[in-house]
């Protein structure tokens, strides 16, 4: 697979979790009655189903009885979920929610949905129940889930790690023989300056050796790479070309930080937040540039559910282009008389009725699901590529207020 397929793939993943995690955020159970658990990659399954038997045996002594009732439902649900999975959970690990929810009208529905792989790991097993979900965790990985180098030194000491997402996780640290600056009695000057020098450069050439170890083999997944340390020190390595010239070239920045231990690489990451924020964009804003130039020059642009729908069916859509924020369906409806429409309609409102365009005649509803999936199949059979666009800056929000969210770039004109 290539790399722009795997980031699509990951990104509809993310589009995935983030409608489910918006679903579940809208359910209450009435009372503590809806469970979540959050599972790291490296726990045993039968060590959660000794889990969850004992929650279900706990759950006896739960006085009020529609809750005892639906706190051991959810969890019979979540072993029965269990029984899918070997020993071990899949990679980054996986989330369970289920439970009663409130459906109105005094009516109660048991729901149950797995998350697996996350974009972060599960850090540690959680066993939660209460009258909503525990969604924050998840959010907390969605909002962000880039891979980013990290790089501190001084003269003395040297820190490589990793930002993953908003995670800083320090991985190797190297220190110097630099002879300070004042020399011994009976050393020339001369002499001396030289073997620091010497020293230095040997330095840097270690500490390029433990980033390129570390950073070479992910150069491809790799968003960017930080530098920091006191001037000139930081300078000196990266004026020096000392590191592998791929990941040269991603070099985003230089900061200063005070401290090269452990902490600098904290440091690091708060002093380089606004390259990294810029980062993450750079690739959305290149496409919400291109859509518009091909807009207001050559017609080679399609915006709107109907016109890009169209456009995916002939195959004449180069990239179709996704707001991350979309929360649609879109509705198919067919007249009496055989004509078929399409409409958009916000995932939580009901469906509309609908007269035909055409004939007037009021139309039946054919088919409604989710906007995203209904226009990336068409784009999946035609070969088309799917961005998803953030809103995180203007000609993103453009494209979800002004466009409905939905717009593609064209391989050639085609007046739709
Ligand atoms: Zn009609």
């Amino acid at each position: 697979m290539s790399t722009d397929a795997e980031e699509a793939s990951e990104d509809r993943r993310k589009y995935e979790f983030r409608k489910v995690l918006e679903e579940l955020e809208e359910f209450e159970g009435s009372g503590t009655q809806l469970v979540t658990i959050y599972i790291p990659e490296d726990r045993q399954i039968s060590d959660v189903v000794a889990h969850v038997t004992q929650e279900h045996s706990e759950a006896a002594n739960i006085k009020s009885k529609q809750t005892r009732t639906n706190v051991q439902d959810a969890l019979t649900s979540i072993k029965d979920r269990l029984r899918y999975y070997d020993t071990y959970p899949p990679e980054n690990g996986m989330v369970i929610f289920s439970g009663a929810i409130d459906s109105g009208g005094g009516q109660t529905e048991m729901i149950t949905r797995t998350l697996e792989s996350p974009p972060d790991p599960v850090e540690s097993f959680r066993y939660h129940c209460d009258s909503d979900f525990l969604i924050e965790p998840l959010e907390h990985m969605m909002a962000d889930s880039g891979l980013f180098g990290l790089i501190v030194l001084d003269r003395r000491e040297a820190n490589v790690g990793w930002l993953k997402g908003k995670r800083v996780e320090p991985v190797k640290s190297a220190s110097s023989l630099v002879p300070g600056k004042q020399r011994k009695g009976g050393q020339s000057a001369q002499r001396f300056a030289r073997l620091r020098l010497e020293a230095i450069d040997n330095f840097y050439q270690e500490v390029a050796e433990m980033a390129d170890d570390l950073m070479v083999p992910k150069r491809h997944e790799l968003d960017g790479i930080l530098v920091g340390g006191p001037s000139p020190t930081k300078d000196e390595f990266l004026d020096g070309d000392y590191l592998h010239h791929e990941l040269q070239d991603k070099v985003l920045g230089k900061f200063d930080v005070a401290y090269t231990d452990e902490s600098g690489l904290y440091d690091l990451v708060d002093a380089g937040q606004e390259a990294l924020a810029d980062q993450e964009l750079v690739e959305d804003k290149e496409q919400m540039e291109e859509f518009f130039e091909n807009l207001h020059t050559g017609n080679e642009a399609t915006y709107g559910l109907v016109p890009t729908r169209e456009n995916l069916i002939m195959g004449s859509v180069d990239r179709l282009l996704l707001s991350e924020d979309l929360t649609e369906d879109v509705v198919v409806y067919e007249c009496p008389n055989g004509h078929t429409e399409y409409e958009t309609v916000e995932r939580r409102h009901n469906t509309p009725d609908h007269e035909c365009s055409e004939c007037g005649e009021p139309a039946e509803v054919q088919e409604r699901e989710d906007v995203v999936d209904h226009l990336m199949e068409i784009a999946d059979q035609r070969g088309t590529e799917t961005k998803f666009i953030s809103t995180d800056f203007e000609k993103g929000e453009q494209l979800l207020n002004a466009f409905g969210g939905i717009a593609g770039i064209l391989r050639y004109e085609t007046g739709v």
